[in-house]
């Protein structure tokens, strides 16, 4: 397949590499990062999209993601796809589906979970929106940068998925550290917490696979002084557009919005951004009630 690769920052720069290394033609297009091993430097986002069978985005939001397919789904030849794998809003998903699928392309929205980690080793998680079609077409790239993926529905379904899962992230990983920081008040020992817990009806991925209390459970952030990660400014980013989605649908989503307000907190007031988003634990300890 001859693909382009537009955005090659900390996630698009190894996911296609790995493309590159698997033997596709891959080329690159960013606006200041470099190109990786292997992967052809393109002059501009549309010379890039010229002529290819699937042009992958990575980029920081929607209105980028908007401002970009502009440039590109014009030129793109019929039949192509455009593979949007950001972490975007849906209603931007939603409106360059409907961009290219004017435009005679299929699209697909597949948004990542796995982080920088995942991206290097080819362990992503996808979770994508689209047609039947353009899925199958796409499918074969995401068995090469991943090591699952999901079809999860029309247009928009991969995003609605993506802040779905992180909407219980921030939460389930919020109550972990206010449960562990009051554990710590009642003289409870952390490592006792961790071994009832973990086994019990609150276990979660938060405390079971990256537990927030240093020297306790799995290696996580928390044992390298809480460096990302995941930062905390990105949870903030998902939650943030979980909250626009439940707006647009009018849905009741008071824990997400809890978790908003206290990342936005955290991250703006408190010395949090730059810090992996399990650091909510210190955050709790130094705090007192009320
Ligand atoms: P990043 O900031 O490292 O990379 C984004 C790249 O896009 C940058 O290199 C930037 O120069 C480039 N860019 C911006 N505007 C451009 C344009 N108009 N044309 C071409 N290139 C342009 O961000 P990242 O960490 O790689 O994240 C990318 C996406 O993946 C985001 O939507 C993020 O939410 C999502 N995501 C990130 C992680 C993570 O752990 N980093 C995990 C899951 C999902």
């Amino acid at each position: 397949m001859k693909i382009g690769f537009i955005g090659l920052g900390n996630m698009g720069a190894p996911m296609a590499k790995n493309l590159a290394m698997a033997g596709h033609e891959i080329s690159g297009f960013d606006l200041q990062a470099p190109c990786p091993d292997g992967v052809i430097k393109a002059a501009s986002a549309s010379q890039l999209a010229t002529g290819k069978d699937v042009v992958i985005t990575m980029l920081p939001n929607g209105e980028i993601l908007r401002s970009v397919a502009n440039d590109i789904l014009p030129v793109m030849q019929n039949g192509a796809v455009f593979l949007d794998c950001s972490t975007v809003d849906v209603d931007s998903a939603r409106a360059v589906a409907v961009q290219a699928e004017k435009a005679g392309l299929m699209a697909v929205d597949a948004p990542v979970s796995g982080g920088v980690g995942g991206a290097a080793g080819g362990t992503l998680t996808f979770m994508a929106g689209g047609t039947q079609a353009g899925f199958a077409k796409v499918e074969p790239l995401f068995e090469i940068m991943g090591q699952k993926s999901v079809h999860c529905g029309g247009s928009g379904a991969g995003q609605s998925a993506k802040i779905c899962n992180n909407m219980i992230l921030g939460v389930t990983m919020i109550a972990t550290c206010e449960a562990f920081a009051l554990a710590d008040k009642l003289g409870l020992d952390r490592q006792k917490m961790f071994d009832v817990v973990s086994t019990s009806s609150g276990y979660s991925w938060s405390i079971n696979a990256y537990c927030p209390a240093p020297g306790v459970g799995p290696q996580s952030p928390a044992d390298n002084d809480y460096k990302p990660g995941f930062a905390a400014e990105l949870m903030l980013k998902d939650l943030r557009l979980s909250q626009k989605a439940a707006k647009s649908v009018d849905a009741d989503t008071p824990m997400g919005h809890s978790a908003t307000e206290l990342y936005e907190q955290f991250v703006n007031t408190e010395g949090g951004e730059g810090m992996d988003f399990s650091a909510m634990l210190p955050r709790f300890e130094k705090r007192q009630r009320g």
